[in-house]
């Protein structure tokens, strides 16, 4: 493991794996748990080195307080990483060595996937997301990308700014890593009472349930479910749940044949924002 706090520093360290050899690469905000290391592992097992972003991104937070009060590891994310063989470079920048300048978002058109979901709930957030994943992937030119399904607008909105960008990258999506309780990973989850950990497993308990009702039940009927399920919870609080074209990302309001659709929910449980979702099978 090697530490890269510049883009000149990492570029010359990248430089003897250009030709013959393979770069992966793993966008991260730290804070690093179980999740990120099965995408860092895979990336370990594809490519000759691997370079980790740990990089709070200011741009794509909507909220002072959650930007403020996201949590900062770096000696912790150091040393788990330095358990993995094999060789990884981890670079965490500060905002101005990697915006080069002014630290503010491009603002970006992905065909319609920014505004749904994620994008009708936190202004901006991906302009931010387009911006700095955009600056990275220029910075590293990796062969190939991982992302979490855990972030699956993202991940589809990655692909596409890879596309609009004509990036050479390959960009990855990997499955969610999940707690024994069912609840995704995330480094938000640090923020979380004991309580509110346990009680956060009804947003993976009920995922599961939509996917079992599925086939059986109107996309209505499963939005009335889930509206009762969590209003008979104290601990969360539901901020959406939603069908959608896993293409378009856009709400199913029927099915209809031949598309694929996932279910997706946003949570508070008291100031922590929790998001998951799950491929729905027919
Ligand atoms: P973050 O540090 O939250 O920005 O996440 C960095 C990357 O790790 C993103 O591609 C996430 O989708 C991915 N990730 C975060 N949590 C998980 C998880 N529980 N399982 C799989 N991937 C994850």
């Amino acid at each position: 493991m090697t530490l890269y706090t510049d883009q000149n520093s990492l570029l010359k360290a990248l430089l003897p794996y250009r030709n013959s050899k393979k770069i992966g690469f793993i966008p991260t905000m730290g804070a690093l748990h179980e999740g990120h290391i099965s995408l860092i592992n895979k990336g370990l097992e594809e490519n000759n080195v691997v370079v980790v972003s740990i990089f709070v991104n200011p741009t794509q937070f909507d909220n002072a307080g959650d930007l403020k009060k996201y949590p900062r590891t770096l000696e912790a994310d150091i040393a788990l990483i330095s358990t993995l063989k094999g060789t990884v470079f981890i670079f965490s920048p500060d905002a101005t060595d990697l915006y080069q300048g002014k630290v503010a978002s491009k603002h970006f058109s992905f065909d319609g996937l920014e505004h749904e979901m994620e994008g009708k709930h936190r202004k901006g957030h991906f302009d931010g997301v387009g911006t700095v994943v955009s600056l990275l992937l220029k910075a590293v030119r990796p062969d190939k990308a991982y992302f979490g399904e855990k972030d699956f607008q993202q991940l589809q909105i990655v692909k596409k700014l890879v596309e609009i960008e004509n990036l050479p990258t390959k960009i990855i999506g990997c499955p969610i890593v999940r707690e024994s309780n069912g609840l995704a990973m995330s480094s938000r989850n640090k923020r979380l009472s004991p309580k509110q950990f346990e009680a956060a497993a009804i947003i993976h308990e009920t995922l599961s349930e939509v996917n079992q009702k599925f086939k059986t039940h109107s996309i209505a009927q499963l939005n009335a479910l889930v509206q009762q399920r969590f209003s008979k919870n104290n601990d969360l609080e539901l901020e959406y749940f939603e069908i959608a074209n896993v293409k378009t990302l856009k709400t199913a309001k029927h099915k209809r044949k031949g598309n694929n659709y996932r279910a997706f929910i946003a949570a508070f449980a008291g100031k922590v924002r929790l998001i998951d979702n799950k491929a729905l099978e027919e």
